[in-house]
């Protein structure tokens, strides 16, 4: 039995290894591209200039370009210099080819995480979309739209048996993973609306356990598959309610408050197994979770009137902003918060 096991984890570790010879080889052919691209627009342009290369490679190593710079020999020279650094440096950026996410919270159309699954799906990955209960045939629906099936899971995050279930499918299903989406949050509809001095003491525990202790729970799920493919990002959604008092927001404030604290010290604990945990505190957005809190459309007028960009951001742009820190694009970033807000939060009056 025990060689049969390890006779097929060493069979899924070459066929990874496999996998990743053949992205990097696709990678630095369009790394190649992409620098000899960059050389024709500046001859173009009739710059002379150092070509912008990776932060990790010093100046020195790059040739200066001027109009009579590249020859036909540009392509294998790049090749060659490409050759030299270590991946992540010369995947593309945000390229999710023959990568496995899990995402978590997806109840319809508007959800942030589908607008997460739809910009790394569009990218290549092969998604695990769970739902909760009722929203089975939505989520079911929604999948259908991706270009790879997703598997389709139910999961309940306050229950222990959903979450390992989800793990175990994955693990059957695709070996390891890459990412994990944590977009569940709830609070009690009466604990919103009543004064915040008034929240129960159930209310305070459903919160908190649904919208903070269930990143815990999932990163702990996910740690083993994820060190089985040398590492893997995870991201949860915030608000700036974590922070700054907004009327109705109440103990999912506290919740958020809870869920950055937790961002932070699961980093910590998971980074040195090349695990990277982040948050996007995202601007309001009309999903289902905000419907439940009264006065939002006031909120929003709000951000429309005072974010320096003069306007509500987009699920679709936390989608982006989630598929750059999923990626190896955002390979030095961990236990950070980052704010896709239309920069509403910089401003004092
Ligand atoms: P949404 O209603 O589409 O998503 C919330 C998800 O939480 C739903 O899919 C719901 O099924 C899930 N959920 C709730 N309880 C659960 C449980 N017990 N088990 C499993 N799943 C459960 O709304 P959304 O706005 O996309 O929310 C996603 C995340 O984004 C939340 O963490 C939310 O706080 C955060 N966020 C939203 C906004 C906004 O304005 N919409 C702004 C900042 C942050």
């Amino acid at each position: 039995m025990a060689i049969a096991r390890e006779a097929a984890a060493g069979s899924v570790m070459a066929a990874v290894g496999a996998q990743r010879a053949e992205r990097r080889a696709r990678s630095e052919d369009l790394l190649v591209s992409v620098h000899r691209d960059r050389i024709r627009r500046m001859e173009g342009s009739g710059k002379t200039a150092i070509a912008r290369v990776p932060a990790a490679v010093s100046a020195a190593d790059v040739p200066r370009v001027n109009r009579a710079a590249p020859d036909a020999s540009a392509d294998a020279e790049w090749r060659d210099r490409a050759a030299q650094f270590p991946l992540p440096y010369f995947r593309v950026m945000t390229d999710f080819t023959d990568k496995f996410g899990l995402i978590v919270g997806v109840a319809n159309k508007r959800s942030l995480s589908w607008a997460i699954a739809q910009a790394t799906a569009s990218r290549g990955a092969r998604l695990a979309l769970t739902y909760q209960g009722r929203f089975e045939e939505h989520v079911n629906e929604l999948s259908q739209g991706l270009d790879q099936p997703p598997l389709v899971l139910p999961c309940d995050v306050t229950s222990d048996e959903d979450i390992a279930s989800v793990f175990g499918s994955v693990e059957r299903e695709f070996g390891g993973l890459d990412f994990v989406v944590h977009g569940a949050a709830f609070a009690a509809r009466e604990e919103l609306s009543c004064p915040f001095a008034q929240t129960t003491r159930e209310g305070f525990r459903v919160a908190l356990d649904i919208s903070a202790y269930s990143l815990i729970a999932l990163t702990r799920g996910a740690v083993p598959l994820m060190e089985r493919r040398g590492g893997g990002s995870v991201l949860t959604l915030s608000y700036l309610g974590s922070k700054r008092v907004f009327p109705n927001y109440n103990v999912m404030g506290v919740a958020k408050a809870a869920l950055e604290a937790t961002v932070r010290y699961l980093a910590v604990d998971v980074g040195p197994r090349n695990i990277r945990v982040n948050a996007i505190s995202a601007g309001p957005v009309k999903t289902l979770a905000a419907a439940g809190i009264s006065g939002f459309s006031n909120i929003l007028n709000i951000y429309r009137d005072r974010a320096p960009l003069r306007r509500n951001i987009e699920s679709a742009e936390v989608g982006e902003a989630a598929a750059f820190l999923l990626s190896d694009a955002a390979h030095g970033i961990t236990g950070e918060v980052v704010m896709v807000d239309a920069g509403f939060h910089v401003t004092g009056m």
